[in-house]
């Protein structure tokens, strides 16, 4: 197996960028429960099987969505995580230091103070979740967590470009999903402040109670940057807790191209990142981030008996991560993120991440200069919403013409775009987040366009 994944990390230039699995190893996958054993040997076939068909994100010309590229060194942390097996619910065990240092390293990188707390949780979905728990009960003195009351009045805000995963997370807490206020945005797609203002006045006028501001920082449809240090000023006066979801974009903190705009960072109560996307660690990892460790513990802490701490022995240990976020056992993932910072350094990573936004301006450019392709929205960090244009074709054409190109580029098997839409037309989606992604790949991409168009048009 060992064999099987270095060659597949070797090869990952090499082939096709996704390829959909074929109808004998799905068939292969629809055998009932099995009632007896199977020869490890054998077991570790079938998985090798599997290895050339994942979604593609391994490859350098996968530009789909935003995914994060992973790191064969990463493997090593997985195979000792493995072999440790640990829960990491609380405790005092080896594991629980490498958190704890993963916690105070990413304190550091953020400029928060050592008072803040952190988690390391599957993704940013589950970090929004916790993060937007916090600001929920601190803004109800924590009452609401015996009662379940007082929710009915807080309302917050964000742009209309946010990730769904905010307006989910208001939902699952509870407050409604039309509790989140949709600002609109500008012509960067960044939050218009004017109009942030306005709803918030708008809102206490009516008796309602905002109380938090969820900032961007890397929009998932184009990559804009919301200007989050005006956030953090509109945030400070209006006594508003302020989040920010940083899925991708809070790692540009290591980029020189990025870190200044993204000085607000270090402003914000609360942010939610993945590791698993700019950080190239493997899926999954994300983190939250709280300024106050005593709200972050005070919204989830509740330890029954047969978990109480003690101060020897394997039950001790200060800080026990089920009281910061939902879940008790939690597996090693802090070993795989430990072991990319300590690979790579800090500086290696920032580079890769300045890289991959040149390349974007780079596409952004030559998109510019091409007769019959439109440039959608400024390319602001990793992501180039663009489409083919024909003069000829009314918006659905448009529209249904580059719905698909991008299906026919994604089989092609040389490049994976995604598609999303900008101003309600429909844009190829270019988001390069990826350390194996180098400048030929661009011009790959460019190439393949051409030709699928030129196929395409023959059929349409
Ligand atoms: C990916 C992403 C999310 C969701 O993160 P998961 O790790 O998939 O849960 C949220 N916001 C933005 C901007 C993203 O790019």
């Amino acid at each position: 197996m060992l064999d099987d994944a270095l060659t597949k990390m070797k090869t990952t230039r090499d082939g096709r960028v996704w390829t959909p699995l074929p109808e004998k190893i799905k068939e292969a996958h629809t055998t009932p429960l099995p009632r007896k054993g199977t020869a490890l040997c054998d077991v570790q076939r079938q998985i090798a099987d599997f290895l050339p068909y994942n979604v593609g994100n391994t490859h350098p010309r996968f530009f789909g969505w935003v995914h994060g590229a992973g790191s064969p060194g990463n493997m090593i942390a997985d195979i000792a995580a493995a072999a440790m097996n640990a829960n990491l619910g609380g405790r005092d065990h080896g594991a629980m230091y490498v958190e704890k240092q993963v916690i105070r390293w990413i304190r550091e990188m953020f400029d928060f103070p050592d008072t803040a707390s952190g988690l390391v949780v599957s993704g940013t979905s589950i970090a929004t979740i916790i993060a937007l728990k916090s600001a929920r009960d601190s803004a109800l003195a924590f009452d609401n967590r015996l009662s379940g009351h007082a929710q009915g009045q807080l309302v917050g805000y964000t742009s209309t470009q946010t990730h769904s995963c905010v307006a989910r997370a208001f939902d699952i807490l509870g407050l409604g999903s039309n509790a989140l206020r949709k600002i609109p945005v500008d012509h960067d797609f960044q939050i218009d402040l004017d109009a942030l203002k306005l709803a918030i006045a708008r809102d206490q006028a009516a008796g309602l109670r905002p109380f938090a501001i969820i900032g961007t920082a890397g929009s998932v449809n184009v990559g804009a940057i919301d200007d989050l240090s005006t956030l953090a000023t509109i945030a400070e006066a209006e006594d508003l807790w302020l989040h920010i979801d940083g899925a991708f974009g809070a790692a540009g903190i290591l980029s020189e191209d990025l870190a200044p705009r993204l000085e607000g960072l270090k402003q914000a109560d609360s942010i939610a990142f993945d590791f698993h996307k700019w950080f190239h660690v493997n899926y999954d990892a994300g983190f939250v981030l709280i300024r106050s460790e005593d709200i972050h513990r005070r919204a989830f802490s509740d330890r029954p008996d047969y978990l109480l701490g003690a101060t020897r022995g394997l039950a001790a240990g200060g800080h026990w991560p089920v009281d910061y976020g939902p879940e008790l056992s939690r597996g090693f993932r802090a070993l795989k993120i430990w072991e990319q910072f300590t690979e790579h350094g800090t500086e290696k990573i920032g580079q890769m991440i300045t890289k991959n936004c040149r390349q974007a301006a780079y596409l952004g450019t030559c998109v510019d200069q091409h007769e019959k392709l439109e440039l959608l929205a400024p390319v602001a960090t990793s992501v180039c919403c663009f489409r083919y244009i024909a003069p000829q074709w009314g918006p659905s054409d448009l529209d249904r013409f580059n719905d698909e190109l991008v299906i026919q580029l994604q089989l092609s098997g040389v490049v994976v775009p995604s598609v999303t839409k900008v101003d309600g037309k429909t844009a190829i989606r270019i988001n390069i987040t990826n350390h194996r992604t180098c400048m030929e790949d661009i011009d790959i991409l460019l190439e393949e366009i051409d030709a699928n168009v030129e196929v395409l048009m023959s059929t349409f």
